[in-house]
């Protein structure tokens, strides 16, 4: 049962899976310059308060869905801040590197196979896809060197976690890996589960809340009666991205009998203050999600327009713990290089 302020009346009847084809056409037209942004949130490209950067490398993407949550005429509308590129992303400060986490030098030894990513005990990660349906310009992962872990089939990475039985939970990761056919994730997911000694497979998407047209019912048939757990975390940083599409897609998963959880990221003048994180929490749950993770970023180039230092997202959390109660509040975390999991903060 959802809030019904979250999902508008006349929209209550409709609920359950998209029809199949639908979120490929809803991802080919989406938003891939700012003047198409620009013009869908009725802004007017001279007057815009920040400089813009139309030939950023990492190109704007944005799907329909997404765009339509955006407020319109309002340059600081904290979706719109997600997506859109902006000349600060060319500003170094002292700290900030391109790839601060270097999760893929060799020297690291978290490569355990082409694709296969493990710094944790017990579960590994699996890169499936290279590509997002949506580009984040806080993303981290910018920088990874997709190619070198693109392969045909996972086949060496199979083999490693096969041979290790310390490895009990997969997640499988990307980019976004609901971007693969439903074909392609029902073999991979298969393929996992032949490995006895794996209990779980978690899913890291933003696709449920970006692209909820994504939820098929073929999808859902993929995800459901599994011999392993299946735990879906989603991508959520503002309450203003739930709506009544992520609530029907969220419902979908949930059917499927999917555990659904979600991890946020601290951004500066989006989601950095109590208000916006209560209601992003509270909102969450009454989709049936349960917040896990807030992630201060890390020190990536390009991004330190919306870092957060730490005292200050302490001080916000504490307020934050005052205010919710304990199931509703995500840890606060951030991912330091060498560490054996991801670092508490608070
Ligand atoms: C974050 C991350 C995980 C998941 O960590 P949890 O604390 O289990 O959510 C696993 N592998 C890698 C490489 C990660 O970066
Ligand atoms: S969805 Fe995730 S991986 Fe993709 S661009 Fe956004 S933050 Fe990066």
């Amino acid at each position: 049962m959802i809030t019904p302020n979250y999902i508008p009346a006349h929209l209550s009847s409709d609920v359950g899976p998209w029809p199949n084809e639908l979120w490929t056409k809803e991802l080919a037209s989406a938003a891939r310059d700012v003047k198409t942004l620009i013009d869908a949130v009725q802004l007017d490209h001279a007057k815009l308060p920040f400089p813009v950067d139309t030939t950023a490398q990492f190109p704007l993407l944005a799907p329909p869905s997404f765009i339509a949550r955006m407020s319109r005429g309002n340059a600081n509308d904290p979706l719109l801040k997600q997506v859109l590129p902006t000349l600060q992303e060319h500003d170094v400060s002292p700290g900030f590197m391109p790839d601060p986490l270097a999760e893929t030098d060799p020297a690291r030894g978290f490569i355990k196979a082409p694709s296969l990513l493990q710094k944790y005990q017990g579960r590994a990660l699996l890169i499936t896809t290279p590509g997002c349906a949506i580009n984040c310009r806080y993303c981290f992962r910018r920088e990874f060197p997709y190619t070198e872990h693109r392969p045909k089939n996972h086949q060496d990475a199979l083999a490693a976690i096969a041979a290790d039985a310390s490895i009990s939970e997969i997640i499988l990761s990307g980019g976004d890996p609901l971007l693969l056919s439903d074909t392609q994730l029902s073999q991979l997911l298969t393929a996992i589960e032949s490995i006895a000694h794996i209990q779980r497979i978690r899913i890291h998407s933003r696709i449920p809340i970006v692209l909820p047209e994504r939820l098929t019912h073929a999808l859902m048939k993929t995800l459901s009666n599994r011999r392993c757990q299946m735990v879906m975390v989603v991508h959520s940083n503002h309450p203003q991205e739930l709506n009544a599409t992520t609530a029907r897609a969220l419902d979908c998963l949930k059917q499927s009998g999917t555990t659904l959880l979600n991890q946020s990221v601290l951004l500066r003048s989006i989601n950095d203050d109590v208000r916006t994180l209560v209601e992003l929490s509270e909102k969450l749950f009454a989709q049936g999600v349960l917040p896990y993770y807030l992630h201060l970023t890390d020190h990536v180039a390009g991004t330190e327009h919306f870092f957060v230092a730490d005292d200050e997202a302490k001080a916000i959390y504490a307020q934050l713990q005052g205010q919710l109660p304990g199931y509703l509040l995500p840890k606060l975390v951030r991912e330091q290089p060498g560490e054996a999991s991801k670092t508490l903060m608070y």
